[in-house]
């Protein structure tokens, strides 16, 4: 195992920058997941990782080691792709112990090697089976049974179960970050899929644009979003947002908009840089709005755009004033009908304020 740190990392494919000024700390045996939409530079950072991609300028240390110049086999890493790559002409077994044979490891050790990868990963019923029939599932556990055979410090997936089908995928989902905690391998776990990032790792590093929005635990991040990207892309239904000027009124802090004046209440404390008046962007999550069909305190009205029941919960989608559109997760009894008037009340304890000139997060 290992711990690694990236120090202002950068990645330029000619002019193209894929990776800007990042750097991070990952600690011996952590679950970390970078996290961000397609082209953020996710797999570049990973190949870098791996040694597969030329550095353009910064450091990697695994451990107190600078590995910028090492090539991949002595980096001591596995990596797990989205596509397995597997031989197809080879069985379960010889396809996890491939590594070693390369490797020239005397055959009774690969064998032990082998079927302890085969019982972690539950294979033992198929090792002598070809793998061309084996199910999406089966075949991605023999590519990692691959990549952990030979107990790497450090394992790498890139997006390994974003091509399997939905249902798959949610199991999928459990039996990797078992899999992953059980062996205790410090892991670097790659996707565009937030609710893969939240379910999974112990820390996320959320990316856009090739930089680093923010580090931290899943909970941390969900929570205390530091800019406007970050608040946006975890979370579903997204975040809801509306334009407002932020203002002081009788010493109290007020958000107003075309489509309400709110006090702010509580966050009021936590409120930085506060200048008089000031252009912001309320940001608010389906799950922190309660819609009602009578007017309440601070209420915020609104008319019912659509209905869309999930089962669990019904999002309703609700016009305000302004002509922005909120959805709001309610339970499922509650089923207005479109055009109908609503009254959305705020969690103030949960909304967000954002610097419409930044993007920045205005809460401490
Ligand atoms: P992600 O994995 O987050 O989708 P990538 O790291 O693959 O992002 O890509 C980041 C950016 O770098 C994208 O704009 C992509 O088009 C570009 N890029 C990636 N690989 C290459 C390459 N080999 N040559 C040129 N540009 C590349
Ligand atoms: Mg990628």
């Amino acid at each position: 195992m290992a711990s690694i740190e990236l120090k202002n990392i950068c990645k330029k494919y000619g002019e193209v920058v894929a990776v800007e000024n990042v750097s991070w700390k990952c600690k011996n045996g952590e679950f970390f997941s970078i996290l961000g939409p397609s082209g953020c530079g996710k797999s570049s950072t990973l190949r870098m990782l791996a040694g597969l991609e030329k550095i353009t300028a910064g450091e990697i240390y695994f451990d107190d080691r600078l590995v910028n110049e090492l090539p991949p086999e002595e980096r001591n890493v596995a990596m797990v792709f989205e596509t397995w790559a597997l031989y197809p002409n080879l069985s379960v077994y010889e396809n996890i112990a491939f590594p070693l044979r390369v490797r020239k490891l005397p055959s009774s050790e690969i064998d032990k090697k082998v079927r302890w990868a085969a019982e972690f990963l539950d294979l033992e019923d198929i090792l002598h089976s070809g793998v061309r029939k084996l199910s999406g599932g089966q075949k991605q556990r023999v590519s990692i049974g691959r990549a952990i055979v030979r107990e790497p410090a450090v394992l790498l997936m890139d997006e390994p179960i974003s091509h399997l089908e939905a249902s798959l995928r949610a199991r999928m989902r459990e039996e990797l970050e078992q899999l992953v905690r059980s062996l205790g391998v410090t892991t670097v776990y790659v996707t565009h899929d937030q609710v893969e990032s939240m379910a999974m790792a112990d820390r996320i590093a959320v990316m856009d644009l090739g930089k680093l929005q923010q580090i931290g635990t899943p909970k941390e991040i969900y929570e205390r979003p530091r800019n406007e990207f970050v608040a946006g892309f975890i979370g579903e239904p997204p975040m809801n947002f509306a334009d407002c000027e932020l203002v002081r009124e009788g010493g109290q802090p007020f958000l107003a908009s075309s489509s309400f004046k709110i006090g702010l209440g509580p966050q009021s404390d936590k409120l930085v840089s506060f200048r008089g008046a000031s252009e912001v962007k309320l940001g608010v999550r389906p799950e922190s709005v309660k819609a009602g069909l009578s007017p309440g305190e601070d209420s915020v009205g609104a008319v019912v755009d659509f209905v869309e029941p999930q089962g669990e919960r019904t999002i309703v989608g609700a016009k305000l004033g302004g002509g922005e559109i909120f959805l709001i997760a309610t339970s499922p009894d509650f089923r207005p009908k479109t055009g109908r008037a609503v009254y959305l009340q705020f969690d103030l304890k949960r909304v967000h304020i954002f610097d419409s000139q930044t993007g920045m997060s205005m809460l401490e």
